[in-house]
């Protein structure tokens, strides 16, 4: 039996295993397999009709990516999980299990970047329309929604701007019509829980934060199971009308008896099993050992950066500091209301010199990392004019928040005292 706790720090540890029945093995083993022996002809279509639960291939499940769903679900408030190869894997899916050619998704303008190319290029390829708005305004939701919108989709904390997204304002009005928000919560794991504002499915890149140590890409999508899919037959066809695929199962209806996970079933069943980006076990494992100290780092990487804004702050030859807890206002207010557990790592700054000066101080760091990634142990820095975001148009780029200067700063756990010393050494070689 796994324990059971309310407080995340037990859960990250505790969570989906105890320990294994044969061997005792207290580390979740990495079961390393494609496929499973089955018992018997029986059983092996019963599980290939769902009518029993158990391991068929690991594309669609695996006892070690079990452990690992089961411990983000607990830690998320959710109430089952589906793990993946990827953040982008995890977000691509997200949409496509509720949308198809035709329907449309709105979605905040304040997005990662590879996120606003999946939106603007690869599904609208796919005929499905993603309509963009500032969430400034949560109402401008509403007035982008029409009878094919499907889902709501939104980043809780996004880089570049780190202006928190108002969860629960267009979480409601989704509910008005039947629309559930999708919330990427990759860069606020534990500081916030987005299914506690009225979220209904939350998606990470586990690539980042929960898994820590920038070893391992992977993502995953919770289902919070505080939504009724089959109260909106209409505005929610994948869920609600037979499908071929499975013999005219209609999900909301078929999964009914094991809760209310028929979203994360169809994710699963449908999308892993045909569009196949699963996790690797290994991967699956590796995640597993940076959730256990996820409490701990998460809590450190929001103290640091803190120190790192009071530093950033007090330095006239930087022009602007980008930190929720810099935010005034509106945006004040949803900082404060939606991270009551820390600000996180990310910090934003712009340099006078533009893209000119942003190059000359990423050459001059010496301990933080030049690389496209956040989230790690180790503290990391990067242009994202000329990197992440470079793919994007310059009014696209400017939408998202990254003019020619900006650089952001993924704060690690090393001691601060070095954080600040390669910051203003870096600083002092871009002038
Ligand atoms: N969502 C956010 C907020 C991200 O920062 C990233 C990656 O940087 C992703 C999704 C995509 O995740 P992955 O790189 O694991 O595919």
């Amino acid at each position: 039996m796994a324990v059971n706790s309310k407080h995340p720090e037990t859960l990250a540890l505790h969570a989906g295993w105890r320990a294994d029945a044969t061997t005792g093995s207290v580390a979740v083993p990495i079961h390393q397999t494609t496929s499973y022996q089955f018992k018997s002809p029986e059983h092996a279509a019963n599980l290939f009709a769902l009518k029993e639960f158990g391991n068929i291939y690991t594309r669609i499940m695996n006892p070690t990516t079990d452990v690992l769903e089961q411990r983000l679900a607990a830690l998320e408030g959710g109430v089952a999980a589906l793990a993946v190869a990827s953040g982008q894997a995890a977000s691509a899916y997200s949409i496509q299990n509720l949308a198809r050619a035709g329907d449309n998704v709105v979605s905040s303008t304040d997005l990662y970047g590879g996120t606003w190319n999946l939106f603007a290029n690869t599904l609208k390829d796919q005929g499905i329309e993603v309509r963009f708005v500032d969430p400034a305004d949560p109402e401008a939701f509403a007035r982008a929604t029409d009878d094919r919108t499907r889902a709501y989709y939104a980043e809780t904390l996004p880089n570049p701007k780190l202006r928190v997204f108002p969860i629960a304002e267009v979480a409601a009005i989704g509910r008005r019509y039947g629309i559930p928000l999708i919330v990427d919560n990759t860069a606020a794991p534990l500081l916030t829980r987005p299914f506690d504002h009225g979220a209904a499915i939350v998606v990470y890149s586990t690539t980042k934060y929960i898994g820590g140590h920038g070893t391992s890409i992977g993502g995953v999508i919770i289902d919070g199971g505080n939504f009724d899919w089959s109260a909106y037959p209409v505005r929610q066809p994948l869920l609600n009308t037979p499908d071929p695929s499975y013999h005219g199962a209609v999900w909301a209806e078929a999964v009914k008896p094991l809760g209310p996970i028929a979203y994360i079933i169809r994710a699963r069943v449908v999308l892993l099993r045909d569009l196949g980006a699963a996790l690797s076990p290994f991967n699956a494992f590796q995640i597993i050992q940076g959730i256990e100290t996820l409490p701990l780092r998460i809590a450190r990487h929001s103290e640091n950066a803190l120190a790192v804004v009071k530093f950033l702050s007090e330095r006239a030859d930087v022009v602007k500091v980008i930190h929720p807890s810099l935010a005034t206002g509106i945006d004040k207010e949803r900082a404060d209301k939606y991270l009551a557990g820390g600000l996180g790592g990310l910090v934003g700054f712009e340099l006078p010199g533009g893209r000119e000066a942003g190059a000359k101080f990423i050459s001059a760091l010496q301990m933080f990392y030049h690389v496209a990634n956040i989230g790690d142990a180790r503290s990391l820095a990067i242009h994202p004019a000329s990197t992440t975001h470079s793919q994007l148009s310059a009014e696209d780029q400017v939408a998202t928040g990254v003019s020619e200067g900006y650089v952001r700063l993924s704060v690690g756990l090393e001691h601060i005292e070095d954080i600040l010393a390669d910051l203003a050494q870096a600083l002092d070689a871009a002038k």
